[in-house]
């Protein structure tokens, strides 16, 4: 019996290796299954290709256990410029060109075919794979199927333990640096952190998928068919988005996902960046303006003035939205009434003080008096100030 183990440098199945080299679990050989983009340039990511060869497996080495490096006949470009030779689309004069989201041909022709083919030629084998105990579904459709072992379950290792071990061991792929999941780079699964970083950091193998959108005659013609986006709107995405100044880096905070109070002089730092003075799309910026919640329109344009004798004494900031200046807004509509009230409130006390009480000494009825002055005055200037701004 051979024990050998399906590594792809993932967190899950370099765990798997670091659990059989604690715990003495017999394994005779690692394989690992090297997608090819063409004849020489890797499907894997350089960084992850190089974490491979010279750190992982000089690891295993010393440890005492075996690598093997499978590698198809097939690649990923010999499978795009290939003409189908089954189904409906056989001779309609089209290539294959992009793999299908989720359901990637790449991965059978060129990642499984050469494990499959290896272990045909080993009689009696274990295999090991890297599935942990939370990964239910995948745990039910592959393990203990085939002789296949999974010794994250043995060890009763969740996806999260299986990352905290091998950074224990220095063994993470710089992967996890920007992503949280693994595959070749011009995966049409790949999420926007890996497509980001590979254009920003491999700007030739993005090219190449970009030269590869413009060839002509091909079924599969755009890099993700299924979400019906190409390379190239990613390309025009991630330079827009790329140009932004984010307001965590531009007030030199840490990120957080929380709704935070920003001082207006913030928002305008950074606002006026010359990154920033356009959206993310490329657009001119729209600033909406909210009081207490109510959207009062577009702002269309922003004058301010100055007073004073030459010098500017005080700003004076008046602002025009595009709402219609006609209609009946909710807010001061409420404000009116709640001042109708006060004023109908103050009459009532009016009239009590000079038809039931009649002093005005009355210290109580004063100041009572005077709160309601003040809210008065308080709901008068509120209705000034919205319209104005109105
Ligand atoms: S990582 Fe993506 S492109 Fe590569 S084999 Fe898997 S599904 Fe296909």
């Amino acid at each position: 019996m051979k024990y050998i183990a399906s590594w792809s440098g993932g967190k899950d199945s370099t765990a798997s290796i670091i659990l059989a080299h604690e715990h003495g679990e017999p394994l005779d050989l690692i394989i690992f299954s090297e997608v090819m983009f063409d004849a020489n340039i890797s499907g894997e990511l350089p960084e992850h290709i190089d974490f491979i060869k010279n750190k992982a497996i000089p690891m295993f080495e010393s440890w005492g256990y075996e690598t093997k490096i499978l590698r198809s006949n097939d690649t990923y470009i010999d499978r795009f410029y290939r003409y189908p030779s089954r189904g409906k689309r056989k001779g309609c004069g089209l290539r294959i060109g992009f793999p299908m989201a989720m359901k990637c041909d790449v991965n059978k022709s060129c990642k499984i075919k050469p494990i499959k083919d290896f272990m045909r030629g080993i009689n009696d084998f274990t295999q090991y794979v890297g599935i942990a105990v939370d990964e239910q579904v995948r745990m039910e459709r592959i393990v203990n199927s085939e002789m296949k072992v999974s010794l994250l379950e043995r060890y009763n290792y969740t996806e999260r333990m299986a990352f905290e071990k091998c950074r224990d061991y220095d063994l993470l792929s710089p992967i996890y640096d920007f992503a949280k999941r693994g595959g070749c780079w011009f995966c049409p699964n790949a999420r926007r952190e890996e497509l980001q970083h590979l254009r920003t950091n491999h700007r030739n193998l993005w090219d190449k998928l970009l030269n590869l959108e413009n060839e002509p005659d091909l079924i599969g013609y755009k890099w993700n068919m299924l979400k019906d986006i190409s390379i190239h709107d990613w390309d025009e995405r991630i330079y827009w988005e790329s140009r932004q100044i984010n307001i965590f880096t531009c007030l030199g905070r840490k990120k957080e996902y929380k709704v935070e109070n920003v001082k207006v002089r913030e928002v305008v730092e950074l606002l006026n960046k010359k990154e920033n003075r356009e959206t993310a799309a490329g657009t001119e910026r729209i600033i909406c303006l909210t009081v207490n919640n109510e959207t009062l329109g577009y702002v269309t344009s922003v004058k301010v003035d100055g007073w004073g004798s030459g010098l500017i004494a005080d700003i004076g900031l008046y602002l025009e939205t595009e709402r219609e200046k006609e209609e009946e807004h909710k807010g001061i509509g409420r404000l009116k009434d709640a001042m109708e009230k006060v004023s109908a409130a103050m009459d009532i006390l009016d009239i009590v003080k000079t038809e039931e009480c009649g002093k005005s000494d009355d210290q109580g009825y004063e100041e009572m008096v005077n709160a309601i002055d003040e809210v008065y005055e308080y709901l008068e200037n509120a209705v000034s100030a919205i319209e104005t701004i109105r």
